[in-house]
C-alpha cells in the first residue's frame, strides 16, 4: 500500500485531469465528481479517501466491500460499480448506499424487493454497454429503454442516472464514441420517460477528458490513485 502522501498527490494529478478537462469543455469542475475505486486494496485505500474528504469510495465485489466497511467510519459512503449476482443482492443492499451497476429488469425487482423489506430506498444507476463490448455487462439501448421502466416502477428504487464502462481499445475514438452515446441514450430516454437522470457515471483514468467532454458526472479511478491492486481479481461481484 502506497503512503497517504502519495495518494494525496495522485488526487491533486487526477483533480488537476479533471479541472483541465471541465475547463476545454466549458463545464463547471463542480460538476464532475472524482469517485475512487478502493477494489483489490486493502481497508486502507478507503480509509486514505475519507482522511483525504471523499464522501464515497467505489468497490466492485460485494463480499470485499461487506468485510471492509465495518472497518471505516460511519460517514463514508460504499457504491457498487461490479457485476452484481442475483444471490447477492440481499448483502450488496445491506452493503451499499447505491448500486451502479443494475443490469437487468429482474435484477432491479428484485433489489426493490429486498430494499421494501429492509424498510429502505436504494438509490441505482443502470448500467448500458453504449460500446457494444462483447466482454461487458449492460443494456443496449432497447434493453436500457425496457429496463428504465422496470426500475422507475420499482417503489423502493430511486433511478439516478446511467453507468458505462468503455471498451479496452488503444484507439480514443472507441471510448469517445461509447460516452457519446451513454449521453445521447440518457437524453433520449429521460426525454421520453420525462425523468432527469442526471448522473453519468462514465470515465475512468485513461479516458476521463473524453467523459468529461461527453457530459460525464463521475470518474471512477482506482490505479492512478492508489497504484497498482494489490489482489488480483477473484470472480465476479
Ligand atoms: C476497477 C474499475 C474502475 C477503476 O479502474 P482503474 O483502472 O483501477 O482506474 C472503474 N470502474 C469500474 C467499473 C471498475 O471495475
Amino acid at each position: 500500500m502506497i503512503r497517504y502522501e502519495e495518494f494525496a498527490a495522485h488526487v491533486a494529478e487526477v483533480r488537476a485531469r479533471i479541472d483541465a478537462a471541465c475547463v476545454a469543455a466549458g463545464r463547471a469542475p463542480c460538476s464532475v465528481t472524482l469517485l475512487p475505486v478502493t477494489k483489490s486494496h486493502p481497508v486502507d485505500a478507503a480509509l486514505y479517501a475519507q482522511r483525504n474528504g471523499f464522501a464515497a469510495v467505489g468497490e466492485n465485489r460485494v463480499q470485499e466491500a461487506a468485510e471492509k466497511r465495518p472497518l471505516t467510519p460511519a460517514g463514508l459512503r460504499w457504491e457498487l460499480i461490479g457485476h452484481l449476482q442475483s444471490n447477492k443482492a440481499r448483502l450488496a443492499v445491506a452493503t451499499f448506499d447505491r448500486i451502479q451497476s443494475v443490469d437487468s429488469p429482474d435484477l432491479a425487482k428484485r433489489l426493490d424487493r429486498i430494499a421494501g423489506e429492509a424498510g429502505k430506498n436504494l438509490p441505482v444507476l443502470l448500467q448500458a454497454n453504449a460500446g457494444a463490448d462483447p466482454a461487458k455487462f449492460g443494456a443496449d439501448f432497447d434493453g436500457l429503454a425496457a429496463l428504465l421502466d422496470a426500475a422507475l416502477s420499482c417503489p423502493h428504487l430511486s433511478v439516478e442516472g446511467l453507468m458505462t464502462i468503455a471498451p479496452l481499445d488503444d484507439h480514443p475514438d472507441v471510448a469517445r464514441r461509447c460516452f457519446d452515446n451513454l449521453r445521447s441514450w440518457r437524453d433520449a430516454l429521460a426525454g421520453s420517460r420525462k425523468v432527469a437522470l442526471p448522473e453519468l457515471s462514465m470515465g475512468m483514468s485513461g479516458d476521463l477528458e473524453h467523459a468529461i467532454a461527453a457530459g460525464s458526472t463521475m470518474i471512477r479511478v482506482g490505479t492512478a490513485l492508489f497504484g497498482a491492486r494489490e489482489y488480483p481479481a477473484a470472480g465476479p461481484a
